[in-house]
C-alpha cells in the first residue's frame, strides 16, 4: 500500500468469505455474489442471521468501551478485523482516549484492500494494519508493525472478535489463542466472541452445511468448549454469556429470543 494504490489481490470471487458474508448482512458493499448467495440461503434456514450478526458488532462496541472506559486499556490488537464498519474499533477507543493505539490484523485480501479506511487514527494514538493468519501466530508476534505501535510491557486488550469459529480443530484454536495470550503481559485483556449451537442446534447444523457447500468454514462450540479460551484468565461480570446480554446499553436484548444468537460474549483479565 506503500505507493497508496490498492495492492493486487486475489479476492477469490468463486467461493464465500466469512467478511464479506458479514459486510452483506451489516448493510456493506463490500460482497460478491457468491457471498450474497451464502447469506440469502442462510436467512432461508435462519432468519435470525441478521440479529445475530448485528449483535455481534454491538458487542464489540460494548467490549471496546468497557476496556477503554473501565479498565483503562491504551493499547488493542484485533485479530479477525473485517471489513471496516463504522463505527470501527479504533473510532469508539479514541473517543474514550485518543492517544490509543490499535494494530488490526486480518488474512482475508479484501480486508487488506480495504485497510486505508482503519488508518483514520486521532492525531495522538495511532493504528497499524498487519495481513496475517492467526494460525501462524509466530508471524504475527514477530511483525514489526506490532512492536513499532503496542509497548509490549504495557496491558493490551486483544478483540478475539467473531474469529475463533472459523479454526474448526478445537487443540488448534486453543493453542494459536493461548500462544498470543501468553506474549501479552499481566493486566492485558481478552475480549471474545464464540460462536454456539448450544440454543439452535438443528438450525445450526443445517447453517454450518450452508456454509461449507458455499466454500467457507464454521464451528460451533458449547459453553464449555467456549469456556476453554479463558482457562487462567479471570472472566469479569457477568462472565461468558449470550453476547447480547453482556452488560447491555438498554433492554433492547429483551425481546431476543435465545435461539437467535448463536455466540457466547465475554472478556477476561489476564492475572
Ligand atoms: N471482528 C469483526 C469481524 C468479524 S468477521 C467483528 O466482529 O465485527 C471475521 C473475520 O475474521 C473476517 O474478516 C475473516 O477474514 C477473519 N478471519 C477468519 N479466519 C482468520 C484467520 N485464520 N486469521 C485472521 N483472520 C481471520
Amino acid at each position: 500500500m506503500a505507493d497508496g494504490m490498492r495492492p493486487e489481490v486475489d479476492l477469490r470471487t468463486d467461493r464465500a468469505h466469512g467478511a464479506r458474508i458479514y459486510d452483506y448482512i451489516l448493510g456493506g458493499k463490500d460482497n460478491y455474489a457468491v457471498d450474497r448467495a451464502a447469506a440469502e440461503a442462510t436467512l432461508q434456514i435462519w432468519p435470525a442471521l441478521g440479529v445475530h450478526m448485528r449483535a455481534n458488532r454491538t458487542f464489540m462496541h460494548r467490549a471496546a468501551r468497557f476496556l477503554a472506559q473501565e479498565c483503562g486499556v491504551r493499547q488493542f490488537l484485533d485479530i479477525g478485523t473485517g471489513i471496516p464498519t463504522p463505527p470501527n474499533l479504533h473510532e469508539i477507543v479514541q473517543e474514550v482516549a485518543p492517544e490509543t493505539r490499535v494494530v488490526y490484523t486480518d488474512n482475508d485480501p479484501i480486508v487488506l484492500a480495504h485497510a486505508r479506511a482503519l488508518m483514520t487514527s486521532a492525531e495522538r494514538g495511532r493504528t497499524a494494519y498487519i495481513q496475517s493468519d492467526m494460525r501462524e501466530p509466530e508471524a504475527l508476534l514477530a511483525a514489526p508493525e506490532l512492536h513499532e505501535t503496542l509497548d509490549q510491557d504495557r496491558p493490551i486488550g486483544l478483540m478475539l472478535i467473531a474469529i475463533v469459529h472459523f479454526i474448526e480443530d478445537d487443540d488448534e484454536a486453543l493453542a494459536v489463542v493461548r500462544r498470543i495470550i501468553d506474549a501479552m503481559p499481566s493486566g492485558s485483556y481478552v475480549a471474545a466472541t464464540v460462536a454456539t449451537d448450544d440454543f439452535a442446534p438443528e438450525m445450526l447444523a443445517k447453517v454450518t452445511d450452508t456454509y461449507h457447500e458455499h466454500g467457507e468454514s464454521m464451528r460451533f462450540r458449547d459453553k464449555a468448549a467456549a469456556e476453554r479460551f479463558f482457562d487462567g484468565l479471570e472472566l469479569v461480570d457477568p462472565g461468558l454469556v449470550q453476547m447480547h446480554k453482556w452488560r447491555p446499553d438498554d433492554d433492547e436484548h429483551l425481546s431476543v429470543p435465545d435461539a437467535d444468537i448463536a455466540m457466547y460474549g465475554g472478556i477476561a483479565r489476564k492475572p
